[in-house]
């Protein structure tokens, strides 16, 4: 049995890595565990491809907009070179996870790597490939996996998840994604942006419902105009295989509709990789939907076993796990720092173009935590800098506390929004007011006026004010 270390971590993705060095700087001699390829979801099937592949997806639907106002290329049609375009994902993704996480591990003094799949025996041992690991300190982090819908007729249909969709070599014609949810809008926009055929079956009634009504509204009216099909209150009943296509029978207000497709992308949530790793001998709570429960130390309901990252399921994104993992090890090597998640404080994007993001509380969960609130929605319309860009749709809308003027939260649909959200993160943590923001001079013309222009709002009509006006 080997007992020389301080942590064991059970991963090697972005939560595993931001715990890894936190914990090395304590000193602490770490081993990590990765089962696949080193880096996690992020680096390989997650953010980072998919981001070279909307942008790659931007650049071609900016020079259709570019034909638009006389900026005319050589071929209007702007033909992809499919071939070249995933060599170009690819090489980002090798480049990066060489940069970020070859070379990090390479530096990284007291961190050890075990390349194979690990396993609990008891809550303080480990094991993998019949070797046994033991530490008084463990960190689960090990990430979620594409959620496979059980639908009647699945297995005569072959089909995307998030993941093989952002692996795919060729483009197909059309494509069905079933769940309108952050996966579906972005890889749903950037491969129609790519020419695929998109249609987009949501079961309930709007897209995204768990973001603000004004900004899935905004985004669905904008995703529709583009030419992408979407369609809400569905009801999937069943798949089947008609020659080269894919059918999907759904339910659409009671009514029963047919969708064919070339490709299917199932895209109807993150499960947790919990499934297998022993977490029965260790007293670790689930809940319902096999999530490992944690407090806001990122302890579980072991004794010395701590989860961060996706498969906590809170909010699954990169930055959130690797502050979740950092706010473990500090648990673990420093307790009583006060070091505690607060995820009200951090901003989120969604990147369809325009951008959707935000932070902080909506308006119903700013009231049920007992605010008076004021909200102020403008139209991204009222931007100079949008109408420059020929960007002119999207919302902002920003909630503060009526008596103090504190922000509250900012949600956003906007060109680059993802881009503006920091700032209302920043004013969200230094508990910054309308007024702060208002009075803060912001550059003329760009997009991130509209922060203040919103905070403006609360007060006059910003329709009456030339610009730069105060
Ligand atoms: C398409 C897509 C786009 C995304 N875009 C963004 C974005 O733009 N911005 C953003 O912030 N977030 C984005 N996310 C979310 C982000 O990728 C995840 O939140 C993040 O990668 C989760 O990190 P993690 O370390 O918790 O889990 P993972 O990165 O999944 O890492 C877990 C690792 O543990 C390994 N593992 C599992 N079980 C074991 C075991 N028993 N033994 C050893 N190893 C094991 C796995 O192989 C894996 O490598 C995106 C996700 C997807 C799918």
């Amino acid at each position: 049995m080997n007992s020389r270390y301080d942590l064991i971590i059970l991963g090697s993705g972005s939560t595993a890595f931001a715990a890894a060095l936190r914990a090395t700087n304590y000193g602490a001699r770490v081993l990590m565990f990765e089962k696949s390829v080193l880096g996690g979801t992020c680096i390989n099937w997650g953010c980072i491809p998919s981001k070279t592949l909307i942008h790659a997806a931007l650049f071609r639907h900016e020079a259709h907009l570019g034909s638009t106002i006389g900026v005319d290329s050589d071929d209007g049609n702007h033909p992809i070179d499919a071939e070249r375009l995933f060599r170009h994902r690819e090489k980002v993704v090798t480049d990066l996870r060489q940069e970020r996480y070859l070379n990090v591990l390479g530096n990284m003094k007291g961190l050890e790597l075990i390349k194979g799949t690990a396993r609990f025996i008891d809550a303080r041992t480990v094991e993998c490939d019949d070797h046994i690991y033991r530490s008084e300190r463990v960190l689960i982090a090990v990430g979620g996996t594409p959620r496979i819908p059980n639908i009647p007729g699945m297995e005569k249909c072959s089909y995307y998840t998030s993941r093989s969709a952002l692996l795919m070599k060729e483009l197909p014609a059309s494509l069905v994604i079933i769940g309108g949810g952050v996966i579906a809008v972005e890889l749903g926009q950037m491969y129609h942006r790519l020419g695929c055929r998109i249609t987009i079956l949501e079961h309930g009634p709007c897209l995204l419902p768990n973001i603000e009504p004004e900004l899935s509204t905004s985004l669905e009216k904008i995703l529709t105009r583009e030419g992408i099909t979407v369609v809400t209150n569905v009801k999937i009943c069943s798949l089947d295989r008609l020659g080269n296509l894919n059918v999907v029978y759904a339910d659409v207000d009671e009514r029963r509709h047919k969708f064919t497709c070339e490709k299917l992308l199932l895209a109807v949530g993150t499960a947790p990789a919990t499934a297998g790793i022993g977490l029965e001998t260790t007293g670790v709570t689930l809940d319902e939907k096999g999530f490992i429960v944690t407090d806001r130390n990122m302890c579980t309901t072991a004794d010395g076993i701590w989860a961060a990252g996706d498969v906590v399921g809170k909010m699954m994104i990169a930055t959130v796990g690797a502050r979740e993992g950092i706010v473990a090890v500090d648990d673990m090597f420093n307790r009583g720092c006060g070091c505690t998640m607060d995820y009200l404080l951090a901003p989120m994007a969604i990147f369809t173009d325009p951008e959707v993001a935000m932070v902080g509380h909506s308006e119903e969960s700013a009231r049920q935590a007992g605010f008076d609130c004021i909200v102020n929605c403008m139209p991204v319309s009222a931007i100079p800098k949008a109408h420059v860009i020929g960007q002119t749709d999207g919302v902002i809308k920003m909630i503060a506390d009526r008596v103090t003027g504190r922000i509250l939260g900012v949600h956003l649909v906007c060109h680059r929004g993802a881009d503006m959200i920091n700032e209302a993160a920043l004013a969200l943590h230094m508990r910054a007011t309308v007024t702060d923001i208002a009075t803060t001079m912001h550059v003329y013309p760009s997009i991130g006026e509209g922060l203040k222009l919103c905070a403006q709002g609360f007060n006059r009509d910003i329709s009456l004010l030339s610009c730069c006006a105060e």
